[in-house]
């Protein structure tokens, strides 16, 4: 009913274009370029065929606006513009604007091609879902000055890199990013499980730690660490009297919090993260009397590209190539637009 609603109204044609190029364009275009791993139920490509028309699918996206639950037909660029200007700070570096630019480009063609998280939509504005999207109109409130400067600069990123996805054996990546990296990034498989991605390694950036979202730090008293706990774990117990009541058991790749023992519980750090609010899983802490301080490295999963790592590499003098390749291993840089 609501299909045949839309299609008399005055977006029928824009509509009628997506719902082909959706059902029929795509798939047809998917069908002959992915297999799925029987065992694995993961889509491989196909190496022998062709890469992958993108086209098809690269001019026009439907976003959900979580807020009012509306689906919205955006040009993908213009939808990128709002992206950025809600990922990263407008004062960083017009290198590291269009680093983020072609992830978040990269990152929207795979979830559109994965079947996404969505069914009415390819995407949604929700940073926690899918990637953050703001308007312009509360982009420009939350600006103090120069506003319009400012929007064309994000725009200038985007449009000057404007196709650019990174590719992994022909295939757009899983892009992740994250804010600060603390100096070394995380591998997925260590954040939610899983089979490993080889283009996400561990990887170091030097310069992190010039930017506040470096360093924090969270304290909290014995008896707020067990109410934490319990809210999690009904059988919890600790004894603080006990040698060690806290103990970090084992470590990721990337020097982040493996596993850690609380009183009688082993969790991970990314579950430790969790519960204690902590900024990532790369922290230390120390007890004082009857309070718990956590000391917490970086800001994020970790995982991919970090956006204040791009903004010291870019004012090294690295290009959004260059970023690129250093957070992502044995990627390439495609242009869709010209396929
Ligand atoms: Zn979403």
């Amino acid at each position: 009913m609501k299909i045949i609603e839309k299609i008399t109204s005055h977006y029928s044609t824009i509509l009628f274009t997506t719902i082909i190029l959706s059902f029929i364009v795509i798939p047809l275009a998917f069908t002959q370029k992915f297999i799925i791993d029987e065992d694995t139920q993961k889509i491989q490509i196909e190496l022998e065929e062709p890469e992958i028309d993108f086209s098809a699918n690269y001019k026009n996206i439907n976003l959900l606006h979580t807020a009012d639950k509306k689906v919205e037909n955006v040009d993908f660029e213009e939808y990128l513009v709002h992206v950025v200007a809600a990922e990263m700070p407008v004062n960083y570096e017009m290198e590291a604007l269009k680093a983020q630019a072609t992830v978040a480009r990269t990152y929207t063609l795979y979830q559109m091609q994965n079947g996404g998280k969505h069914k009415e939509a390819d995407i949604c504005d929700n940073s926690q879902c899918c990637q953050a999207w703001i308007s312009k109109e509360k982009r420009f409130e939350k600006w103090e000055d120069n506003q319009q400067e400012k929007w064309d600069k994000i725009r200038k990123a985007v449009y000057s890199c404007a196709g650019d996805i990174v590719t992994y054996n022909g295939k757009p990546i899983d892009a992740f990013f994250h804010s600060n990296s603390g100096g070394t990034t995380e591998i997925p498989v260590n954040v939610w499980g899983g089979s490993n991605f080889p283009y996400l390694q561990v990887v170091e950036t030097s310069g992190e730690d010039e930017y506040s979202q470096y360093y924090s730090e969270v304290e909290y008293t014995t008896s707020e660490i067990e109410k934490k706990m319990k809210e999690n774990y009904k059988d919890f117990s600790i004894d603080w009297k006990s040698k060690e009541p806290i103990k970090i058991l084992e470590y990721t790749e990337s020097n982040r919090i493996k596993k850690i023992k609380i009183g009688n519980k082993n969790i991970s750090g990314v579950e430790a993260r969790k519960i204690f609010e902590l900024k990532s899983a790369n922290f230390t802490y120390t007890k004082k009397d009857n309070k718990i301080k956590f000391q917490v490295k970086g800001y994020g999963h970790g995982v991919g590209l970090s956006q204040t790592g791009s903004n010291t590499l870019a004012k090294q003098g690295k290009d959004y190539k260059e970023i690129i390749h250093h957070f992502y291993k044995d990627v390439e840089i495609q242009n869709i637009k010209d396929k």
